[in-house]
């Protein structure tokens, strides 16, 4: 019975170990994903900045065009001015080469407003851009750091399934899964000693005919309270106080209860 429970005690430390790498095998891409969200974001807006981009250099280029008409247009209004002959005309041409340098200002302003805004927009593509770059490469590192980590892991796992195949072999396969459970739900402690007549586990108190059963240690045995495999464990204490009982009788009992 001592070497089942050391078989249980070394058991119950491979499974916690292994519960515990599986639980952080699991939520290792989390942080990964928070950054990938991050990313795609980033990508998205620099997209709809490039979209943005795109449409200004088209009005700028009509605009342009536009310009350079209204110049043309001006500039054979004011080749016109040589052949005028009456105030009728002149006043006429004057007014059409004044409306069209008005038109040409307003041109050359609209075109400088579309530049800066341009311009705006293309440093906006460039902090997109590098920021996307600086995410990605950390992004990358992280990746790979990771999978570097769960292949770690992995291959621990495997190793601690192997450990566990060679210690389960002659134990009752019932009490083997009801033992998992257990260390699952109780933080990985499974088994635990009772010491005078309490549960270490639970630090309940079992009635005396348990406690009994337990020392006798014929089967496994669970706390009625927390469920753990019970083992005894005050012989050596006894062995300990044993020359004072003989000394003084009951005294024992007193220290025990320390
Ligand atoms: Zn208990």
């Amino acid at each position: 019975m001592v070497t089942l429970f050391e078989k249980l005690k070394e058991l119950q430390d491979i499974i916690h170990e292994r519960f515990n790498l599986e639980r952080e095998l699991e939520e290792l891409p989390r942080n990964l994903s928070k950054k990938a969200e991050i990313l795609s974001r980033f990508k998205k807006t620099l997209a709809e900045t490039k979209i943005k981009l795109e449409e200004l250099k088209k009005q700028r280029q009509s605009l342009y065009y536009e310009l350079q008409d209204c110049s043309l247009r001006k500039e054979n209004l004011e080749k016109q001015m040589d052949n005028v002959k009456t105030q009728k005309e002149y006043e006429t041409l004057d007014k059409e080469i004044k409306d069209s340098a008005e038109k040409e200002q307003n041109l050359r302003r609209e075109l400088n407003n579309i530049d800066r805004e341009i311009d705006l927009n293309k440093e906006e593509e460039k902090k997109a851009e590098s920021f996307i770059e600086t995410i990605q490469e950390e992004y990358e590192e992280e990746r790979q750091k990771m999978a570097a980590l769960e292949k770690d892991m992995t291959g621990r796992i495997g190793e601690l399934q192997n450990l566990e195949a060679q210690i389960t072999p002659g134990l009752d396969s019932d009490m083997v899964f009801k033992f998992k459970r257990i260390i699952r739900s109780k933080q990985g402690i499974g088994i635990v000693a009772i010491r005078n007549g309490v549960c270490t586990g639970c630090h309940m108190i079992l009635p005396m005919q348990f406690v009994n059963d337990v020392r006798k240690n014929e089967r496994v045995m669970f706390c009625p309270y927390c469920s753990r495999v019970l083992y005894f464990e005050s012989d050596q204490h006894e062995h300990r106080f044993e020359p004072l009982v003989t000394e003084a009788g009951g005294l024992a009992d007193v220290l025990e209860e320390e």
